[in-house]
Order: structure tokens, then sequence, then C-alpha cells
């Protein structure tokens, strides 16, 4: 059984290096390739013939293959389906903004969260996505589209709390100075409130933006909608994100998906900026997008008026989202996993 090199830091292939009796520096060289999209050892061409072949008896290099890639005509979003070593395939987009290109990644095959308006989660999980298969979700995007990446998000497939371990594995790899060097202020993590990881992520202390999907701000809904909030709560949740903001010094951000008849009366608002203030909260408020399995539809916008209109005067600090890649479903919630077919 081969070993997948592109889920190591350089730390440790110099210690595997080492263990073949190799000189360790070689590490820094052959995590610089693997960064770069080399898809074969015999692509590193500072390597002697001799290493190249040891590590090719030892180590495999994840390469993604595009399945399908659509580019939005309106605003020229991309989306990309990427087929994986065992013909599962996750979705990525690629989004243009003024501030900087920014790639939208996938975290897991499918979804477990069961969240009621989101297409992920249909079908639910398969599998986690390895570190080296979400960095691969990055570096091919910048690779196949030729468009620099300077922001990741992760608000793809998948809850990323629900792969921790891997999810920081790719965090410190794509971070790294040797590798695609993207700095944590460049990167946001959203997730559905799994309250329990909040505090193992503030240990790291990253300098990331974390996004909290919260789509309603009493349990009554919230749990309609959400099964993730049953058995924890919104009270739960605010406390969790205030420590979390405590012990990071980092502004967290609520995403909340504006959802006709269901979360978006001046009640809701009301009580939405209560808890946005007192977790010095930024909303983002998100239209909702069409998942045609789903039987919800978008706040109208004389209701998104008033609701943005109710924050605005509580002081709170509100943006909605601006809705990108809508002709190729490349919107939020609508990205799926699929199966390659033949595997
Ligand atoms: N599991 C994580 C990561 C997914 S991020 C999380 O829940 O945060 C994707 C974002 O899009 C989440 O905020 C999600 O709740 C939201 N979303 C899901 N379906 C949507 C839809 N149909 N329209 C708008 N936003 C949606």
């Amino acid at each position: 059984m081969k070993t997948d090199i592109k889920s190591m830091l350089p730390a440790e292939i110099g210690a595997a290096l080492a263990e073949m009796g190799e000189p360790e520096y070689r590490a820094k060289q052959i995590f610089s390739w693997l960064a770069k999209g080399a898809v074969s050892f015999d692509e590193m061409s500072n390597l002697s013939k001799a290493l190249r072949g040891k590590l090719d008896e030892r180590y495999f290099i994840t390469t993604p293959k595009p399945v399908c890639k659509q580019v939005s005509e309106i605003d020229g979003t991309i989306k990309y389906l990427w087929e994986l070593r065992d013909g599962n395939a996750v979705e990525t987009v690629i989004m243009r903004y003024k501030h900087g290109n920014t790639v939208c990644i996938s975290s897991q095959v499918g979804c477990r969260q069961g969240c009621a308006f989101c297409a992920s989660t249909i079908g639910g999980l398969v599998r986690d996505l390895e570190p080296s298969e979400m960095l691969d979700e990055v570096l091919f995007s910048q690779i196949n589209s030729g468009i620099p990446i300077s922001n990741i998000v992760l608000m793809g497939i998948g809850e990323p709390l629900d792969n921790f371990d891997n999810v920081i594995r790719f965090l410190e790899l794509v971070n790294h100075p040797d590798g695609m060097n993207i700095g944590m202020r460049h990167i946001s993590l959203s997730t559905c409130g799994l309250t329990e990881k909040f505090d193992k992520l503030a240990d790291l202390n990253l300098q990331l933006t974390l996004s909290i999907s919260l789509h309603a701000p009493d349990d009554e809904t919230r749990s309609k909608i959400m099964p993730a909030n049953r058995g924890r709560g919104v009270e739960e949740l605010l406390d969790a994100c205030r420590l979390y903001a405590d012990r990071t010094g980092r502004r967290i951000s609520f995403e909340y998906a504006m959802i006709d008849g269901v979360n978006d009366t001046v009640k809701h608002a009301e009580l939405l900026a209560k808890e946005a203030k007192s977790v010095s909260a930024h909303v983002n408020l998100i239209p909702l997008n069409h998942v045609e399995e789903r039987p919800f539809r978008p706040s109208t916008p004389e209701n998104l008026k008033k609701f943005v209109s109710v924050l605005e005067k509580e002081g709170v600090n509100v943006t909605v989202r601006r809705k990108l890649g809508s002709d190729v479903d490349a919107s939020c919630g609508q990205l799926r996993r699929k199966l390659v077919s033949g595997k």
C-alpha cells in the first residue's frame, strides 16, 4: 500500500527521507514540487533518478480529473467537478471578486448534517476528503483556470468541523511558506455549529474567519431546518461563539439564508440583531438559492429589505451576499457530490 505524500508536511517527508537513508533537505524540494502541481515523481528534476524511483515505490500523488467545467455567462464564476481516486466526485467554485479571486472548496464527499434547504446533504455522507484532496481543489482550480487564487472559503460540500483533523492538516499545507503560502486571514471556514469543536479550533489560534451558518435565531425555527441545532441549541451556539471570539480576537460572521415564510419576519430580525450584537458578529444575508428537491423559496425583495432595515436600525453590521454563478448552479447550497459512472 502506497502512502499519500501530498497530505504530508515537509517535516514528515523529511523524517521519511531520513529513514530511507536520504538527506532530509530534499523534503523542501519535494513539498514545493507537489505544491506546484507535479503529478509524478519523474517531474522532480532536481532529485536523483534513484530517489525518484524509491519515492514512487512508496508514495502516490493524488491528481483529480476535471470531469466537468462550467463557466457562468453572467459573472464568470467557474464550477469544477473533480473525479477523485475512488470514482467519487466533488465540486469546487472559483469566484472573481474585486478583493481577490476566491475558491470555494468542499471538505467531504456528501454531508451528514441534513440541513433542509441544502443540496449538498442529499444522499448523506459518503466519506471525508483527505488533506491532499482539499489542497488539490485549490491547486488544480488555479492551474486549470489560469486564475491566481488568493482567498479560500470552506463553504462547499461537507461540514469542515466534522472532518476536523484533515481540515486542519489541509490548512497547514495550504498556508505553508514552501507551499501555496495562502495566509490564514484569507481563509474562511463555515460551520453549521458543531460547538463541541470550537474550543479545539480556538486552541490552534488560527487567524482565519469563522462563519456560522445560523439561518434562524430561535430554537424552534432553527431545529426545524437544521438538525445540527437539536441537542445543542442557539444559546449554546452563541456562548461558544463569544468564547471563540474572546479567545482568538477574531470577529465571527453569521450566515443567514432568507427563506420565505420560515425565518424572515421582523421578529426574527429583532432577535437576530440582539444575538449578533452580543457576539459582535457581522451578518451576511443570503437570499435562498433554488434547490430542485427542496420546497423552500427565497424571501420576497420587500421582506429582505425590511429585514435589512431592522438590522441596520439596531446597528448591526450587515451585508447581502451577491449571488454568483446561479446559471451553473454554483451558488451557496447548490453544490453536490456525484459518482462518475463506470466506477
Ligand atoms: N457545512 C458548512 C459548510 C457549508 S457552507 C456550513 O453549514 O456552514 C454553505 C453555506 O450555504 C452554508 O451557510 C449553508 O447553510 C448555505 N446554504 C445551504 N443551502 C443554501 C441555499 N439553498 N441557499 C442559500 N444558502 C444555502
